[in-house]
């Protein structure tokens, strides 16, 4: 089978979608070949996305315990849109209309990968279909707008529960059907080979640019990199610039929700089994008989039952360490980002923030981390303000 991360990946796929994987694939590895996408690909990043994004050094949070080691950001909030998720929305438009496809679909589930998607086909002039859960549409109002604006068709997903399975559901049904003139845009590294590979491929831009900033800034590698992971498209494109580099420790961090001994969480690299779900082998969370388990996170990025399979093979190879952190974990590193260092992170990233500021604490100064700060945090305004209210409000009356 192809597109395997030691027994992880593959293409578990019903027969109807064999030969558009298999042709996507083959047209993948012509254009990595190809320089004239390449530079067309880097251009874009830089004219469009905004690369290289900047590198910052956290002077507050680096000196907060006295010795503490220097923590700094790699900062893909600053990107157009907001996040990471747009170097892989280009990567794949631009692949599309390079075989001539005139159409893309995708599904999102809280809109953010649905921005990004009608983002990219608004430059690029390519019609656009997202599907959406009718129940997520409501709840994120805003980014159904922000698609409309940007010449999306939002489809609203009625079936089952309405949200992000149901969604993806109906957005692989359209592909099947208009296969010739349509592209199929997913969006983490998740799913069957070859899209594991290829969101990892757009996405270690990452990487590459932050290992180049970090020499730079310090002369040499930081000791500690950290991501958060989810489908793990941000993680996995900072960590495959460093995944040779023995003596720098990764850590990818999970959504622990309510705490992972509640079960309401979403952290499969940590309690799940190996299993099948959409599409690939990895670890998922999913009960005795195999039924995939309800998730929970407070950032809509992680809440997610299964990480992509190259994590899977990394956690068994012990080459990363995965870990969890909590709600109000995140929403305490939310705040303390804002306050100290003027950043206002996704809570997605907060998540790998708390991980960093836990880890700084037990460290001396000569160490350094690097962490992955994959997104901005204006889209959670409301619901991180009203967590921390109702959280405040329990404090007040214990
Ligand atoms: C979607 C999202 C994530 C999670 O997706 P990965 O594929 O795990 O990177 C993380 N951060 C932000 C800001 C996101 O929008």
């Amino acid at each position: 089978m192809n597109g395997l991360f030691g027994e992880y990946g593959g293409a578990y796929v019903a027969e109807t979608l064999v030969s558009n994987l298999n042709e996507f694939d083959r047209s993948f590895e012509r254009l990595m070949a190809d320089s004239t996408f390449i530079d067309e690909y880097h251009t874009l990043l830089r004219e469009f996305v905004g690369r290289p994004t900047p590198l910052t050094y956290l002077k507050q949070l680096s000196t907060a315990s006295k010795e503490g080691p220097a923590i700094y950001l790699k900062r893909e909030d600053l990107t157009h849109t907001g996040a990471h998720k747009i170097n892989n929305a280009l990567g794949q438009a631009l692949m599309a209309k390079k075989l001539g496809k005139e159409r893309i679909v995708a599904e999102t589930g809280a809109g953010q990968h649905g921005v990004a998607v009608a983002t990219v086909c608004g430059f690029l002039n390519l019609n656009c279909v997202i599907y959406m859960g009718a129940y997520d549409a409501e709840r994120q109002r805003m980014n159904v707008q922000r698609m409309k604006l940007l010449g999306a068709d939002v489809k609203l997903v009625h079936q089952g529960t309405k949200t992000l399975k149901d969604a993806i559901n109906e957005a692989i049904r359209d592909w099947v059907s208009y296969a010739d003139t349509t592209h199929y845009l997913l969006g983490s590294a998740v799913g069957p080979h070859p899209f594991p590979s290829i969101v990892r491929q757009f996405q270690s831009i990452i990487g590459k640019e932050a290992k180049e900033q970090m020499i730079q800034a310090i002369g040499g590698l930081p000791d500690y990199v950290i991501a958060c992971v989810g489908g793990g498209s941000n993680a996995i494109g900072m960590f495959s610039a460093f995944l040779e580099e023995s003596d720098v420790k990764l850590i990818g961090v999970q959504a622990g929700g309510a705490g992972l001994e509640s079960g309401h969480h979403a952290s499969p690299l940590l309690v799940g089994q190996s299993g099948i779900v959409q599409g690939m082998k990895t670890y998922v969370l999913q009960d005795d008989d195999g039924q995939i388990l309800e998730t929970k996170s407070i950032a809509p990025g992680l809440d997610y039952p299964g990480a992509g399979p190259e994590h899977s093979y990394l956690k068994d190879l012990g080459r990363v360490e995965y870990t969890s952190v909590n709600d109000q974990q995140a929403l305490d590193a939310f705040q303390l980002l804002s306050r100290k260092e003027g950043i206002i992170p996704a809570l997605e990233s907060s998540h790998a923030v708390a991980k960093a500021v836990e880890l700084a604490n037990q460290l001396t100064g000569d160490k350094t981390i690097l962490v992955n700060l994959s997104g901005r945090g204006d889209k959670d305004l409301d619901q991180a303000l009203s967590a921390i209210e109702t959280r405040q409000k329990e404090g007040a009356s214990l």
